[in-house]
């Protein structure tokens, strides 16, 4: 276009010169006619050309760029738009010529403001902007609902109504300066939201300044740190306190240890640490729910505080355990005073809802620095003597001293061996004889478990169970003695045998984990057992649990056919109430009165009561480790219907019950022993019982 317009003025104007203005051009000679014609055309070409000129520079950017020839209101295009660079680069080149590309660009800038606006509303920090005085233009939601303020309660005031101050001159100083010297200040300011709470933000403030480099705005972007801080504020709670009890946890309460032991090497004082076990509280948490437990444990935990002077610090150390530290102390025997103290303030009844619950606790003490000089020994042989008093049936207090470091040494080393022992077969069951006093024949047998440590050698039982039972373990070690024992009855039977019931201990943990139906159930199908031939013993604690749940697996066994007695009874829970509502059908008295019950007419009134009471219910009873032929005759004469004991037969291998089994095909065993005299009944325990029950029965 601008190509055409040019030839268009150039070459009249040429045409001009050379006719008019240059004298002497050498020019073809022409008529006057012919030369006025000439000149007309000419000069009618330069006026059009001209006039073309002028009306199309005057709408040109040229024009514009220029200032020339501007007719009527003309506003100058806006300049074409970036490139935008994430398109391809085919994209970037010039975009649609003309009304199209005009309209293209007028919609990406209405689209970009759009856009802006929204960001502006939408984001989470707050915006505020300012003009060079500081009087607020214009803030976002966000801001307006960190700082408390409506719109117009902003709009026009200065940015001082929110000042904390909290900050200095200095700060101000340093603020202003940056802002001017280099367009931008970062870092925490501390503002005040309406309701005159003081909260931290953290803030970026920028200058805006105009074509003349004055600053016209400030915008600052803010962000609340409340929330930031409240979690980094319970963060450093959570790593030092209890957040149920709110007390110390073990973290702090070392680190006070510390500081105690060192305050004591300068005053030459003396200090306790009381390790503190809640007795079954285990119990309490399943029998009730968690909820139970967790008041329970906050209860325990006010009633401590309470119980100790203001100096002195409690902490929760973990599950149902908690720690004193007891300072300033001049005697020993003032430590006794603070158990006692703990002690009583734990025997009040804890109310949780409707109902009152009375708990008792265990705990050991060690003195610093007479027992140990670092804080984890204080706290380990605390806990020891912690373990040592629960051992003992709990409610009560007891000083460490350095036997018990070599029990618990020991005790440590024997639930390490546990771990592996299951995998590397160390474990075997042993079996020991039931007898009808009736018949005198043998009617079955308890599976009874030991270990045989490559470390320890033969270890009982009553030192592993415990520890199995605490640790789990007894969970995959019980279906395996379950498994074995079931196995074991089913090779007798094949032998040809008398089929005798095969009892096995269930310990409290195992009947509560989930699995223990399957288990039982999965153990008689791969076993081919016959339920009847299965009597399983439960024990009395069992019902301090969730009851609901013992009934209905109890429930479901007795419809199976298989056999329930309650184990060791009278030493536990011993409320008579469930014995009517359970579906069981034995009870074996603990071994306890039956050994004392020619000597001990205590003993003896037990054993005769729970004898009338399973009459009365229609329950059977087991005397366990009956032992000698007085104890023997004693519950003959009150109609006692099976016995277990050393008169008869410890726990043996399998092998050798195999000869009672055989045997018992020919004569009543329990006659044969009590017609004999009692020093050659009692069973030598090494003495294969083959040999002996051959010896008694001819
Ligand atoms: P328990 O179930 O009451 O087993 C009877 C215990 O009394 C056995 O001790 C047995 O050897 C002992 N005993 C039997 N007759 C006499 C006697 O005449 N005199 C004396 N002094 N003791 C006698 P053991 O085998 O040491 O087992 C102790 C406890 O360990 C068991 O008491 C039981 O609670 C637990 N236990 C043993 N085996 C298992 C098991 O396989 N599973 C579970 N969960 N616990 C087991
Ligand atoms: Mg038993
Ligand atoms: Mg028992």
């Amino acid at each position: 276009m601008h190509v055409h317009l040019w030839i268009l003025v150039i070459l009249p104007l040429a045409g001009t010169l050379i006719t008019f203005i240059i004298p002497g051009t050498p020019l073809p000679p022409l008529h006057t006619g012919e030369q006025g014609a000439m000149a007309g055309v000419v000069i009618f070409c330069f006026m059009t050309g001209v006039s073309w000129f002028a009306y199309r520079t005057a709408h040109s950017d040229f024009a514009a760029s220029h200032g020339l020839f501007v007719v009527g209101p003309y506003s100058p295009p806006p300049p074409p738009a970036e490139p935008v660079t994430l398109l391809p680069d085919r994209a970037r080149e010039p975009v649609l010529p003309g009304v199209e590309a005009e309209f293209q660009k007028s919609k990406l800038a209405l689209n970009g403001l759009d856009l802006a606006t929204k960001i502006f509303a939408s984001v989470q920090e707050g915006i505020i902007i300012t003009d060079a005085s500081g009087a607020i233009c214009s803030t976002n939601p966000a801001f307006r609902s960190m700082s408390g303020y409506a719109d117009e309660e902003l709009l026009g005031h200065n940015m001082r109504i929110m000042k904390s101050g909290r900050h200095s001159p200095e700060f101000y100083e340093r603020l202003w300066h940056a802002l001017h010297h280099h367009g931008q200040w970062q870092g925490n300011i501390w503002n005040r939201r309406k309701n005159g709470e003081v909260y931290p933000q953290w803030s970026t403030i920028n200058c805006i300044r105009g074509e003349d480099g004055t600053i016209r705005y400030f915008v600052g972007i803010l962000s609340d740190l409340t929330l930031v801080q409240e979690s980094e504020e319970q963060l450093k709670f959570l790593a030092h306190f209890d957040p149920l009890t709110e007390l110390p946890n073990r973290i702090l309460f070392k680190d006070r240890l510390h500081q105690a032991m060192t305050q004591c090497r300068r005053t030459d004082q003396l200090l306790g640490v009381l390790w503190l076990g809640v007795d079954r509280f285990r119990q309490v948490n399943e029998a009730e729910n968690r909820a139970v437990g967790d008041v329970v444990l906050k209860a325990i935990g006010a009633r401590l505080k309470q119980a100790l002077r203001e100096g002195d610090t409690v902490a929760r150390t973990g599950g149902d355990e908690f720690a004193i530290l007891a300072t300033n102390i001049l005697e020993v025997q003032h430590l006794t005073h603070v158990a006692q103290k703990v002690l009583s303030a734990l025997g009040q009844n804890i109310k949780v809802g409707d109902q009152s619950l009375r708990l008792t606790a265990s705990i050991g003490i060690t003195i610093f620095p007479m027992d140990e000089t670092d804080t984890e020994g204080l706290l380990k042989h605390a806990e020891t003597a912690m373990r040592q008093v629960k051992s003992r049936g709990g409610n009560g207090y007891q000083f460490f001293t350095r036997q018990m470091g070599e029990i618990a040494m020991r005790r440590w080393s024997i639930e390490q061996g546990l771990q592996t022992a299951l995998d590397r077969q160390e474990f075997f069951l042993h079996y020991q004889p039931q007898f009808c006093v009736e018949s005198g024949r043998i009617i079955g047998v308890e599976a009874l478990v030991r270990w045989r440590s490559p470390q320890f050698g033969l270890v009982a039982p009553d030192q592993f169970v415990a520890l199995a039972e605490e640790n789990g373990l007894i969970v995959p070690l019980g279906e395996w003695i379950l498994r074995e024992a079931c196995q074991q009855n089913v090779r007798w039977q094949e032998q040809g045998l008398a089929p005798i019931k095969m009892a096995v201990n269930i310990s409290p943990r195992q009947f509560m984990h989930d699995n223990l139906e399957q288990v039982v159930a999965q153990a008689l199908r791969d076993t081919g057992l016959d339920p009847r031939w299965l009597e399983l013993e439960i024990t009395e604690g069992l019902f301090l649990n969730d009851q609901k749940r013992v009934r209905s697996v109890l429930t479901k066994w007795r419809q199976q056919n298989l056999h329930i007695s309650i184990d060791d009874f009278g030493t536990g829970y011993s409320s008579l109430s469930y014995l009517s509502n359970l579906p069981i059908h034995s009870l074996k008295i603990d071994r306890s009165f039956i050994r004392d019950v020619a000597k001990n007419p205590e003993s003896a009134t037990i054993t005769r009561s729970i004898l009338s009471l399973a009459k009365n219910l229609n329950l059977t009873v087991v005397a366990e480790g009956v032992a000698n032929e007085e104890q023997m005759e004693f519950l003959r004469d009150l109609g006692c219907d099976k016995v277990q004991g050393y008169l008869f037969s410890p726990p043996i291998p399998a092998e050798d019950v195999t000869a009672f089994l055989t045997h018992a095909r020919m004569g009543p065993l329990v006659q044969a022993l009590t017609m004999a005299p009692y020093v050659e009944c009692r069973p030598a325990r090494e003495r294969s019982q083959a040999t002996q029950a051959s010896m008694l029965l001819n």
